[in-house]
């Protein structure tokens, strides 16, 4: 597996976008973890246990995978692999990258931001601050899915701390929601407004990440991405659509990103729907 050579992010935008995944994570898993799971569950009790446990799974799951996304390269190196020979192979599919000078292969694309050509580009991510691409494709969808999962957790006992354990307070408060209801609990303490904030948080977050993860998996069930004129063209059905984002071993790849699963393409060659190759490579 190579690995990126400048992983960081490298424009004010995509550095934003990072700070705030990676501090407002790592801030909703401490309140939740320690002071809403307690006040839910008996310390040392069963679910206490496994609540903690799975959380922890869950923020494995979500870190690793957005790592993997980061440091894993999806470029295209023309040093690598050299185009086809004129009338040979795939030659009339790969394109001239103005700004790499080289042919570029089917479905690789260049990005302003990264300064490169990504194989199987689908779009740069901001939150992450790299492109997601063939290599890096499976850890994107899986980092995205966690934020998805760890959201709604986090929200169910976020409304349950909320609005049964410390009913007294907030069940009234947003009965009557308005415009001035947070600054109203913000002049009654951070003890009291801290709380609806990281719910307010957390809203954000199932929303944003919940609607991303759907756009993406319809794209990625058809084997199709954002930059593909005809998002057709490349559906193989429904499994070999999902082995070629995750790999060969799609049933396993949600354990964790360090399961090796081989992805089914070179990057470099795509069989298309009804392709004579499609029976060769299965
Ligand atoms: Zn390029
Ligand atoms: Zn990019």
């Amino acid at each position: 597996m190579k690995l990126r050579k400048n992983p960081l992010p490298n424009n004010a935008g995509d550095i934003a976008c990072f700070l705030l995944i990676g501090l407002g994570v790592p801030t909703i898993v401490i309140w939740d973890l320690f002071i809403v799971l307690p006040a839910v569950y008996e310390p040392g009790s069963f679910m206490y246990n496994f609540t903690f446990v799975f959380s922890l799974f869950l923020l494995f799951n979500l870190v690793s995978n957005m790592l993997f996304c980061i440091l894993v390269d999806t470029s295209y190196d023309p040093k690598i692999l050299e185009p086809p020979q004129p009338g040979s192979g795939d030659r009339e599919n790969w394109h001239h990258c103005e700004s790499c000078n080289c042919l570029a292969p089917p479905r690789a694309w260049h990005c302003k931001t990264c300064g490169i050509c990504i194989l199987k580009r689908d779009h740069h991510c901001i939150f992450t601050g790299c492109c997601v691409g063939h290599k890096n494709h499976r850890y994107f969808m899986l980092y995205v899915g966690y934020l998805v999962i760890g959201s709604f957790y986090a929200l169910a006992y976020n409304l349950y701390y909320l609005f049964v354990i410390r009913a007294d307070i907030y069940t009234q408060t947003f009965y009557h929601f308005h415009m001035f209801t947070m600054p109203i609990l913000l002049l009654r303490g951070y003890a009291v407004f801290m709380p609806a904030i990281f719910l307010m948080l957390n809203l954000v977050a199932v929303s944003i990440s919940a609607c991303i993860f759907l756009v993406h998996f319809n794209l990625v069930r058809r084997s199709a991405v954002f930059a593909d004129k005809d998002r057709s063209k490349f559906d193989l059905g429904l499994y070999r659509n999902l082995q070629s984002t995750f790999g060969t071993r799609v049933n396993l790849v949600w354990i964790s990103p360090f399961i090796k699963s081989p992805l089914p393409d070179d990057g470099f060659h795509w069989p298309e729907s009804g392709d004579q190759r499609l029976k060769e490579i299965s």
